[in-house]
């Protein structure tokens, strides 16, 4: 990027507090991608950013870039949406994180994603009403395909066989895809999946955001798909998700 001041609609993935005032933000926008940040002054002078740099808000930003170093400066930041329904429920809360901390472990800085944004906000819109896991799973399958890392759902991903009705079906992370159950024997970690939750996630993959309210996912679908989904992410970033814990607990916690 050239040196100069620039305009970007923006939604903060991250945000921690940098010395005695100041705070470094990550965000994702909608013309330049993935961007770090510093808000200078950003803890004591409330009047200039007051709760607009919260995570999971969407702003207009106006940054300056030095043109050397790859931090911007953030001069101001005006709320477009701040999805409040997400922030008054610790459940939802965490979910949102969820859907940043993905976009932020999967994307490289600058890396000019458009679509990735409007997933994100059209993503963070829909968890504000919809079932939250049904809104995990189908951002998670949807943001894979967008970058590039959809798994093979449609046949073998070894032998290349089509699948018959009814037949096991086994899913590998390590092989990138579903796997019949011959090839399962030597195909390392599996996971059992059934023909129609590999169906659906294949659908889902597919389907405009605003299309996906079509498809009605049962019970079986989202327990068998969370196991699958994220042990394919955790294989694609090589690492586990703070957020993914940090939902786990919450879950556990109100049992
Ligand atoms: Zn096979």
């Amino acid at each position: 990027m050239k040196r100069g001041l620039y305009k970007a609609r923006a939604v903060i993935l991250n945000s921690i507090d940098y010395g005695e005032s100041d705070r470094i933000l990550t965000f994702h926008t909608l013309e330049h991608g993935k961007l770090t940040g510093i808000a200078k002054g950003a803890r004591r002078s409330r009047k200039r950013f007051v709760g607009n740099i919260e995570p999971a808000s969407e702003i207009l930003l106006v940054f300056f870039h030095g043109g050397k170093s790859d931090m911007v400066r953030v001069e101001d930041a005006s709320l477009i949406d701040a999805y409040s329904a997400l922030k008054s429920d610790i459940e939802r809360l965490s979910q949102a994180c969820y859907l940043l901390e993905l976009v932020a472990e999967m994307t490289r800085e600058g890396q000019r994603l458009p679509g990735v944004f409007s997933l994100l906000t059209g993503f963070l819109k829909m968890l504000e009403t919809e079932d939250g896991e049904t809104v995990l799973r189908f951002f998670e399958i949807r943001l894979l395909s967008m970058l590039g890392y959809l798994p093979h759902l449609d046949c073998c991903v070894v032998c290349r066989r089509p699948f018959a009705a009814e037949e096991r079906l086994f899913f590998s992370s390590e092989k990138g895809g579903t796997v019949c159950a011959r090839c399962a024997v030597s195909a390392g970690s599996v996971a059992g999946i059934s023909a129609g939750t590999a169906r659906l996630l294949s659908m889902a993959a597919k389907f405009d955001t605003d299309k996906l309210g079509r498809l009605k996912p049962g019970a079986a679908f989202l327990e068998e798909s969370e196991g699958i989904l994220y042990d394919f992410i955790k294989f694609q970033i090589g690492k586990e998700l703070k957020t993914k814990k940090f939902m786990a607990k919450l879950k556990n916690a109100s049992l």
